[in-house]
């Protein structure tokens, strides 16, 4: 890379770090499969282990395949160093396993992702640290939510289902002024649209399932910040604790998935406002939440923080259970399944498929309506998404009635 001037996102998650006439000239970087490495003499070895030379011992602790991965994802982010581990769930509970102790606390939204929110419901309550709730929309409230027992603030933006956005700056600067880390999932957006280390964030994780692999091929998961904080987790989260660490295999392939996550974050993003635009005017869809319609109650911040708005949408049927159940069942193209950010579209309706061992009442505290639909927006051609979609919910009786009334 030429270095009188910085190289741009695209070429840096294409060629930074690796050297092809170090490695025989091989155009993509070689794939690690080692669980262990030989020392050259037993001063060599010690020198290792005592991190005065650079050098991998144990695939555990550090390979040199997801080594690259690692330096790849932090870069992106604007942050010092990087973890690959085995999950997004991996690289969560690593973190918080390393910076919390019992008796301290965490402030979090309630919107979370499901697994998160069980894992500091069930798992980081049961060795007695507290977990608090606010309304992460409001800095005011996370200010109001602190206590000196508070050493992280967690929260994802934008978040499932509603996709409401968090104000990294100022909830930063709250919780900073306060001696908390901050920890954002970045998953939705991706270091393409926000990256929160450099809004004032300490840590952000990902699920590297999704859109940093892409294409629905792997289970993976990242977390980036200081020097310091990742070596922390390294040694502490990552190897001991969880021992959630990456396969060299799966750092190839998502290796792969980063050289494109540029190019396909912007078809993502355009081809997902145009199916929100085809949503909004249906006459059988109550309501869209997506961050680039100017309906949307966070439409500035997201115009603000987020230079693109991602393709994840939720929107809300008129005709509730049935009406989401039918659709489900209409969709040709769009395959109904969880997950996000591959290249597949994917279509979930929670009341019925992930939450429908849950009662109507608990749904709704979890802020799940009858109606809701997720929708990860694929990069398929845009027309087909839309035809599919728009084909599924014209069978809805809610698209007859405002035919008719139209
Ligand atoms: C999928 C997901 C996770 C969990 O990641 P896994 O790779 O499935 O362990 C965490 N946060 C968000 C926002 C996710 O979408």
């Amino acid at each position: 890379m030429n270095p009188q001037r910085p190289a741009g996102f695209a070429t840096r998650a294409i060629h930074l770090g690796y050297d092809p006439m170090q490695n025989q000239g091989a155009l993509t970087p070689p794939l690690h499969l080692t669980s262990t490495f030989a020392f050259d003499s037993a001063e060599a070895g010690a020198a290792i282990f005592a991190g005065q030379t650079p050098g991998h011992f144990y695939s555990r602790v550090s390979n040199p395949t997801t080594d690259l991965l690692e330096r790849r994802a932090a870069d992106l982010e604007g942050a010092e160093a990087g973890l690959a581990l085995a999950s997004g769930m991996g690289a969560i509970t690593a973190v918080m396993w390393t910076f919390l102790a019992p008796g301290d606390e965490i402030v979090t939204d309630k919107t979370l992702y499901g697994c998160t929110f069980a894992f500091f419901h069930h798992g980081l309550a049961k060795f007695g640290i507290t977990v608090t709730h606010a309304d992460m929309t409001d800095p005011e409230a996370v200010r109001a939510a602190l206590s000196p027992r508070t050493r992280i603030v967690y929260f994802e933006t934008p978040a499932n289902p509603n996709m409401r956005l968090v104000d990294i700056e100022a909830v930063s600067q709250i919780a900073k002024a306060h001696g908390a880390r901050v920890v954002v999932d970045n998953t939705y957006a991706t270091p393409v649209l926000t990256r929160p280390i450099e809004r004032g964030a300490d840590i952000v994780v990902h699920s590297a399932t999704k859109y940093l692999g892409g294409h629905g091929d792997l289970v993976g998961g990242i977390a980036v910040g200081s020097a310091e904080d990742m070596t922390q987790v390294r040694l502490c989260g990552m190897k001991d604790m969880t021992g959630a660490v990456m396969a060299p295999f799966t750092a190839m392939l998502a290796l792969r998935g980063l050289k494109t996550l540029k190019l396909r974050m912007e078809q993502h993003c355009r081809s997902a406002m145009a199916v929100a635009r085809m949503l909004e005017a249906h006459p059988a869809v109550a309501e869209v939440h997506y961050p680039g319609l100017e309906s949307f109650p966070q439409h500035a911040l997201a115009a603000r923080q987020m230079p693109g708005f991602g393709a994840m949408i939720a929107f809300e049927l008129k005709g509730g259970l049935e009406a989401g159940r039918a659709m489900m069942n209409a969709m040709e193209l769009v395959r109904r399944a969880v997950s996000l950010g591959d290249t597949e579209s994917l279509i979930q309706h929670p009341a019925s498929m992930t939450h429908s061992t849950y009662t109507a009442e608990e749904r709704a505290a979890h802020g799940i309506c009858e109606g809701l639909i997720r929708l990860s927006v694929g990069l398929e051609d845009v027309e087909d998404i839309v035809a599919d979609l728009a084909r599924a919910l014209n069978t809805l009786p809610q698209a007859q009635a405002g035919r008719a009334a139209a």
